[in-house]
C-alpha cells in the first residue's frame, strides 16, 4: 500500500550525480517498497547507449550497497536508456514515445517525475521542450526536480524561474537544497517545537548569538572547474546555510505541513537584514587556502588546483553575519562561516546563550566565571545535540565547572537513517514540498547574497591565499566576533 507510481525521466542519466546518488537512492527506496512493480526509469544524455550497458552503470552504481544479485536485475529491469540531446526538439518526440510505452507497459498513471541531473545551463531548455513537445501528461502528476546552483545571483535566478514557471506551476517544481534532506536538519524543528524547555528560551531576551559551521577537510577537488565560477558563497551560504537559518528562526508553523512551513520560512525570510554595501564590507569576511604540509604530506593551495586559475580570486572561505529583524530576533547576530580544507569536517549549529544577570559565586570564588550555556545542534558527521551546562566543581570550595549534557548517534551506522537524496527522491514522489525551496526563499537569499559579492567584486582581495590548509580559516573570522565580544565555539 507504501507503493508509488511513476515514470521517472532523467536528463543527464550518465552523469556522476545520477550513478552516486540518485541511483543508489532509487534502490534503497525500492528495497523498502516504495517503489515495487508500478515504476520505470528513462535516463538520457547523448551519448549512444544500449539498454544493456545502462542496465550495468545502474548496477555498478549499487556496488556498495547490500542487495541480491536477482534483486539488482529486477530493479535494473526497470531502466531504460535514451539517447537525447536536450536541446533538439525531434529528440523529445522519441522520448514521449518510450515515455507513453512505459506508462502502459508499468501501469504509470501518466504520473511523471522530471530529474535535471546535468548542467543548469540546459534547465530553461528542458523544461520549455517538456511544454512545447507536449511531454506533460494531462491525467497524472509531473513534478520537476531541479538541482542546484538555482542562478549565478538573483537575475539570473529569476530568469530560469520564469523559464520554468512558463512549463511548471510553483507547486511542482522541487528545487532540491541536500542539506533539507539531512535527518538532523529537520531534526531542528524537532527539537525546537517538541521541546518546552527550549522554545520556551528561543528568543532574544534569552538566546545572544547563534553560530552556523559548515566546515569541510576537503579542498575543491574534482569540482574546481564550477567553484571557480561559484566560489563559498554561491555554493553554501546562499542556499545550505540560508536554509538552515531560516528553520532556527521561522516562527512556529500553524501544523507541520509543507504550506504552512513554508509560510513561516518565506515570512521570516521577509525580515532577512539586506546589508548596505558598507555593512556587507564590514559583516563579511573572506578566505582562500594556501598550501601547507600536514603530517609530512603537501596540500596543495587552490591556486594550484586543476582547472583554477593561479591567480584566482575566488573564495574557499566566508565567514558573515545575518540578522533577522523582527520581535524574536532583533540584537541576535546569525554567525556563519564556511570553508574548504578546514581543521575537521563538521556541520554543526551553536546557539549560545545570555549570561546569568549576576554571578552569585563570584563571592566565593573570585576566579569563578560561569561559562556560556549553549545548545550545539551537530548535524554531520555525527549526529545529535549537546548543552552545555555549569556544575560545581567536586571538592571544598564553590567553584563551577561546564559540563556537557551530550547525545550523540550515527544514523547512518544505525542504518535506518535514509540518506537525504532518497529521503528527497520520497517526498517528491508524495507530492510533499516541505524540504524543497520555494521561489520566494531563494529570490531574498539571493539579493542578500549579491550584495555581499557585488563588494566583493568591486574591491578584489589583495591577501589570497590568506589561510593555512588544516586550519580554521582566516584571522579576520575571530576579529568578525571579537569585535562584538564573542567568540566561535566550535574551535578544533
Ligand atoms: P555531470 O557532468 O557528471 O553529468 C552531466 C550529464 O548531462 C551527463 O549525463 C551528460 O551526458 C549530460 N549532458 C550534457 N550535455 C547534454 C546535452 N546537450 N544533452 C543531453 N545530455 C547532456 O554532472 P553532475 O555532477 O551529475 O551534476 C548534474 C547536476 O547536479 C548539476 O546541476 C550539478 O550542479 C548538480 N549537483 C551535482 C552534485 C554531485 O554530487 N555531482 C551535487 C549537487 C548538485
Amino acid at each position: 500500500q507504501n507503493e508509488k507510481v511513476a515514470l521517472f525521466i532523467i536528463f543527464g542519466g550518465s552523469g556522476d550525480l545520477a550513478r552516486r546518488k540518485l541511483y543508489p537512492s532509487l534502490f534503497r527506496l525500492y528495497q523498502k517498497g516504495y517503489l515495487d512493480q508500478h515504476f520505470a526509469v528513462i535516463g538520457t544524455a547523448r551519448r549512444p547507449w544500449t539498454d544493456d550497458y545502462y542496465h550495468q552503470i545502474v548496477t555498478d552504481s549499487l556496488s556498495d550497497l547490500q542487495a541480491t544479485d536477482e534483486q539488482v536485475a529486477a530493479f535494473a529491469s526497470h531502466f531504460y536508456y535514451q539517447s537525447h540531446d536536450v536541446t533538439n526538439s525531434e529528440h523529445y518526440v522519441v522520448l514521449e514515445n518510450l515515455a507513453k510505452k512505459l506508462d502502459q507497459q508499468y501501469e504509470l498513471q501518466s504520473n511523471r517525475l522530471y530529474y535535471m541531473a546535468m548542467s543548469p545551463n540546459f534547465f530553461g531548455t528542458i523544461a520549455k521542450h517538456l511544454k512545447s513537445e507536449q511531454i506533460l501528461t494531462a491525467d497524472g502528476f509531473n513534478r520537476l526536480i531541479i538541482e542546484k546552483p538555482f542562478g549565478h545571483d538573483y537575475n539570473s535566478a529569476e530568469e530560469l524561474n520564469e523559464q520554468i514557471r512558463a512549463s511548471f506551476a510553483e507547486d511542482q517544481i522541487y528545487r532540491i537544497d541536500h542539506y533539507l534532506g539531512k535527518e538532523m536538519v529537520q531534526n531542528i524543528s524537532a527539537i525546537r517545537f517538541g521541546n518546552n524547555i527550549i522554545e520556551s528560551l528561543w528568543n532574544n531576551r534569552y538566546i545572544d548569538n547563534i553560530q552556523i559551521t559548515l566546515s569541510e577537510a576537503l579542498g575543491v577537488e574534482e569540482r574546481a572547474g564550477y567553484y571557480e565560477t561559484a566560489g563559498a558563497m554561491r555554493d553554501m551560504v546562499q542556499n545550505h546555510i540560508s536554509q538552515i537559518a531560516t528553520l532556527l528562526a521561522m516562527e512556529p508553523p500553524v501544523s507541520f505541513s509543507a504550506t504552512d512551513i513554508r509560510d513561516e520560512k518565506i515570512k521570516v525570510l521577509h525580515s532577512l537584514h539586506i546589508d548596505t554595501p558598507e555593512e556587507a564590507r564590514r559583516n563579511f569576511v573572506r578566505g582562500q587556502y594556501g598550501p601547507a604540509t600536514v603530517d609530512g604530506a603537501r596540500l596543495e593551495g587552490y591556486r594550484e588546483a586543476e582547472q583554477v586559475a593561479s591567480d584566482s580570486n575566488v573564495e574557499t572561505y566566508v565567514a558573515g553575519k545575518m540578522e533577522f529583524e523582527n520581535y524574536r530576533w532583533a540584537g541576535v547576530p546569525f554567525y556563519v562561516r564556511t570553508g574548504k580544507r578546514l581543521a575537521k569536517k563538521a556541520t554543526r549549529v551553536d546557539v549560545v546563550f545570555k549570561q546569568l544577570p549576576m554571578n552569585i559565586f563570584n563571592a566565593v570564588s573570585d576566579e569563578d566565571k560561569l561559562g556560556d550555556n549553549v545548545l550545539t545542534i551537530y548535524v554531520e558527521p555525527t549526529e545529535g545535540f549537546g548543552l552545555r551546562v555549569n556544575a560545581k566543581k567536586l571538592g571544598q570550595g564553590f567553584a563551577t565547572r561546564p559540563v556537557d549534557l551530550d547525545f550523540r548517534h550515527s544514523a547512518a551506522a544505525a542504518g535506518n537513517s535514509p540518506e537525504a537524496y532518497e529521503r528527497l527522491l520520497l517526498d517528491a514522489l508524495n507530492g510533499d514540498s516541505t524540504n524543497f525551496t520555494h521561489w520566494n526563499e531563494l529570490s531574498q537569499t539571493w539579493k542578500f547574497a549579491d550584495v555581499v559579492e557585488k563588494v566583493w567584486a568591486e574591491n578584489e582581495p589583495t591577501d589570497f591565499p590568506n589561510y593555512r590548509s588544516g586550519s580554521m580559516g582566516p584571522a579576520a573570522a575571530n576579529e568578525l566576533l571579537a569585535r562584538d565580544g564573542r567568540h566561535w565555539i566550535f574551535d578544533p
